[in-house]
């Protein structure tokens, strides 16, 4: 599928929820997606990504940044402590602030950097004991913790099971977000973002559906 091919379907999942269009950020998820793909895509005008991991993002973006402007860089994989300076150089949104140490550091950084990036709260909506993100019980005590830290906190992110009604996962991360006075929503990927935009998606994070199935290994 091409990306105006997407950008149709975002358009029309809008127009059915009746939301503006510009309401939701379709960030292009391209991890270990070759370079080709990735220029191909930077070539329509696209200029939000998404990436995983740090390491791998480090490695490629500063040279797409050479080559093209206005580059806008969101992380929305699990992020370790160690990790968090070079993460906050080069994303401008973290998506993956899944725990309280990770976002006592962030803090800390901020202070010493002068600049943090937009954070979103993770939020482990199906109490998956492997998956990151904190428990909806939890929730609200983490976002009053992060907003204590200073942390510009724009909303909550989550992955739902994989054997289980998206939905569902997306109406509760929303009903704990509007609770605490938050509008950013991070949900919905290649599979199901039309029915997290119809939940009230601002950001969706879609990767196969645009560049192609991921060759791993
Ligand atoms: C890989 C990934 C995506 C994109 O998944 P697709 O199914 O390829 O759209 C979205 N969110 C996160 C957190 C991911 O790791």
């Amino acid at each position: 599928m091409s990306l105006s091919e997407i950008k149709t379907r975002i358009a029309k999942a809008c127009a059915d929820a009746g939301r503006a269009e510009g309401s939701v950020t379709l960030i292009a998820v391209s991890k270990v997606q070759p370079n080709e793909r990735v220029a191909a895509v930077l070539e329509q005008g696209h200029r939000v990504f998404g990436e995983n991991r740090v390491q791998e993002a480090a490695g490629k973006w500063p040279d797409f940044r050479k080559s093209y402007d206005g580059i806008e860089l969101h992380l929305i994989g699990p992020l370790q402590t160690n990790k968090a300076r070079q993460a906050m150089e080069l994303f401008q949104v973290i998506h993956s602030v899944d725990r309280p140490k990770v976002a006592q550091t962030i803090a800390r950084l901020a202070q010493e950097m002068g600049h943090c990036p937009d954070i979103f709260l993770q939020i482990n909506t199906g109490e998956e004991p492997q998956k990151a993100g904190v428990m909806p019980a939890e929730a609200d005590a983490f976002v009053a913790e992060a907003r204590a830290l200073d942390l510009p906190v724009q909303g909550l992110m989550c992955i739902p099971p994989v054997d289980e009604e998206p939905s569902l996962h997306f109406a509760l991360l929303a009903k704990i977000a509007e609770r605490n006075g938050l509008s950013g929503l991070s949900m919905g990927m290649s599979g199901d973002f039309e029915s997290a935009i119809a939940l009230g998606a601002t950001h969706i994070r879609v990767g196969s559906a645009i560049f192609g199935e991921r060759a791993y290994g």
